[in-house]
């Protein structure tokens, strides 16, 4: 693995919102450079470039791979680009953090983690939520043992998407749309981090909003883990007023957690047992993208993991696919993790 002991300076591919709103304040609250944004249109990407006083603004993602003044390259394309940008990154030897779902198939995925092993370089998911204060304190109580035997998991992350987001995630299948790609495939990487190897999925979609969309915009899914656990999910663009949360239920516990599926340091978790009900201490809250990048940061010094590795990013999207076939095929869905099967 190529390491570094500078500060990342990064390169930007995709003039996203996701960039805009959360990824370059939390770089520059970190002391990251960020020197340059990558995106097709030439007006459009000058203009971000200089609505968020990024130095250099190009549409060849080649020129932008070229600059030896970027160590790391942040991906938040639309999906489908995910693939041919992190194999581009790849080859020009950059560090890469790349935008969930990682890919829109298993083998695209995977191709995706041995083309970054291939190359040395590190790649992190930018899954937030698993690095929560929360999310942490959840894992901990239930590998203490405050549950018991681990039984089941409720996730609420039904959600009213923003106007200005949508357009590709409601219209545009070649580009990934629906919420099972957008929302469930986070789910996931909290109940993978809780419960280790999710085995099949079965599901249920719909398209419920007022709007014209090509893709579901609900879905309600229950995964099952290999310890018998059984995970149900409700994600939705379509549902203004309902608090986020995850439950974990267990033989002698049960945790409460509402408000913890967001993207701000936000949130509360309980713990209910034979003593009663009480609030559970969340220490060390931060915001969940400068814990991505502070982690991507060690990750590229050689001190650390990224906060979601390639692998565990393709897990997530392997229960996410498993979620979309199921609810297809009305059927039962096996999950599919090796390289060897997806491919
Ligand atoms: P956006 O729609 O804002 O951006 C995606 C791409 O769409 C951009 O790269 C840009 O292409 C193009 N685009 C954006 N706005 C316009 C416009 N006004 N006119 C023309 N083209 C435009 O997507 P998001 O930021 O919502 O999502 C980007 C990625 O990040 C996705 O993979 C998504 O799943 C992920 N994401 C992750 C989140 C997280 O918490 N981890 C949260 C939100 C999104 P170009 O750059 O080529 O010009």
């Amino acid at each position: 693995m190529r390491t570094s002991a500078r500060t990342p300076r990064w390169g930007l591919i995709g003039a996203s919102d996701i960039a805009a709103t959360r990824m370059v304040p939390a770089m520059r609250r970190l002391g990251h450079g960020v020197t340059a944004v990558c995106g097709s249109s030439a007006p459009r990407t000058t203009a971000w470039a200089a609505a968020h006083g990024v130095p250099h603004a190009t549409t060849s993602v080649e020129d932008l791979l070229a600059r030896d003044d970027i160590d790391a390259v942040y991906i938040s394309t639309t999906n489908e680009l995910h693939l041919p940008r992190t194999l581009a990154a790849a080859a020009a030897g950059k560090h890469m953090l790349c935008e969930k779902p990682l890919a829109l198939s298993l083998a695209d995925a995977w191709s995706m983690v041995d083309a970054c092993k291939a190359a040395g370089v590190v790649l992190g998911v930018n899954h937030h939520l698993p690095g929560a204060a929360t999310h942490r304190r959840i894992r901990e109580l239930v590998a203490a043992g405050a549950v018991g035997r681990p039984l089941a998991a409720r996730v609420f992350h039904a959600v009213a998407l923003p106007e200005r987001l949508r357009g590709w995630r409601l219209r545009d299948p070649g580009a990934g749309a629906g919420v099972v790609l957008d929302i469930t495939c986070h789910d996931a990487s909290v109940t993978n981090a809780l419960f280790g190897t999710p085995v099949e999925a079965t599901a249920l979609t719909v398209r419920q909003g007022p709007w014209e969309a090509a893709a579901e915009d609900a879905a309600m899914s229950v995964v099952r883990y290999g310890d018998g656990v059984l995970a149900q999910t409700h994600d939705a663009f379509t549902v203004a007023h309902a608090p986020t949360g995850l439950e974990v239920h267990g033989t002698d516990g049960s945790i409460s957690a509402v408000d913890v599926m967001t993207q701000d340091p936000v949130g509360t978790v309980h713990l209910r047992d034979a003593a009663g009900s009480r609030e559970i201490d969340v220490p060390g809250r931060r915001d969940l993208y400068e814990v991505v990048l502070e982690a991507f940061g060690h990750a590229v010094r050689g001190t650390g993991e990224p906060a979601v590795t390639g692998p565990q990013g393709v897990h997530a999207l392997a229960v996410a696919l498993a979620v979309q076939e199921a609810a297809r095929t009305g059927r039962t869905t096996p999950v599919v993790l090796s390289p060897a099967a997806a491919r």
